[in-house]
């Protein structure tokens, strides 16, 4: 299957009640080509109004991060855990997740990205199978695998809506994720020098 006839389903999605309160499902913006991907939680009201991931204030600050460490929208394909808008204060529900998650396996499949950037703890726990309880300052700056079938590597950290409450680029955990970025551009570009399999 190609990403248009997904988005072409997703369109029409009404798998769960998220479908009744959205305007646009939000399938994914940037390089379907690209080897990184990031993946957010959900979209809020401005993504749900664009049909569009990342344009509100959490985008505006994923903009910033990304071009801090040099990553550009050709570079990068960005979606969601969920691709039905929230509204914010509101929590995902495990159910939404579990109905939305082959959207996210089949374009997982379709990019093939050697690296995943997860942004929150539901993306982060729900790619690592970790439990509920897990906090984002246990497993953030470090790599995982997704599958060793797959070799697409997983770098979790926080969410730029989480650093928007603590005080956005003045927040102490600002510098983590570009860290954190920059470490998963480290290890694109180690990946697409030395192929699927890396330095072996
Ligand atoms: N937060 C997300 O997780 N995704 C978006 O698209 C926007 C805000």
């Amino acid at each position: 299957m190609t990403l248009e006839e997904l988005e072409a389903i997703a369109a029409n999605c009404t798998l769960c009640s998220l479908c009744k309160t959205r305007t646009n499902p939000v399938f994914a913006k940037g390089n379907p080509q690209a080897r990184l991907m990031i993946c957010g939680m959900v979209p809020g009201p401005e993504e749900d109004k664009a049909g569009i991931p990342f344009v509100g204030r959490s985008g505006q600050l994923l903009d910033k991060i990304l071009a801090n460490v040099g990553i550009t929208l050709d570079n990068v394909y960005i979606t969601n855990l969920v691709k039905c808008w929230l509204k914010p204060g509101l929590n995902l529900q495990s159910d939404w997740i579990a109905t939305c998650m082959p959207y996210l396996i089949a374009q997982l499949s379709v990019i093939q990205p050697y690296v995943v950037i997860t942004l929150g703890l539901p993306a982060s726990t729900t790619f690592l199978g970790l439990s509920a309880e897990t906090r984002m300052g246990s497993i953030r700056g470090k790599v995982y695998t997704y599958s060793a079938a797959t070799k697409i590597e997983v770098v979790p950290t926080y969410h730029p809506s989480y650093l928007l409450r603590k005080g956005g680029e003045s927040s102490d955990d600002y510098p983590k994720v570009l860290d954190d970025f920059e470490l998963a551009n480290y290890i694109l570009k180690e990946r697409e020098r030395y192929g699927k399999y890396g330095r072996i």
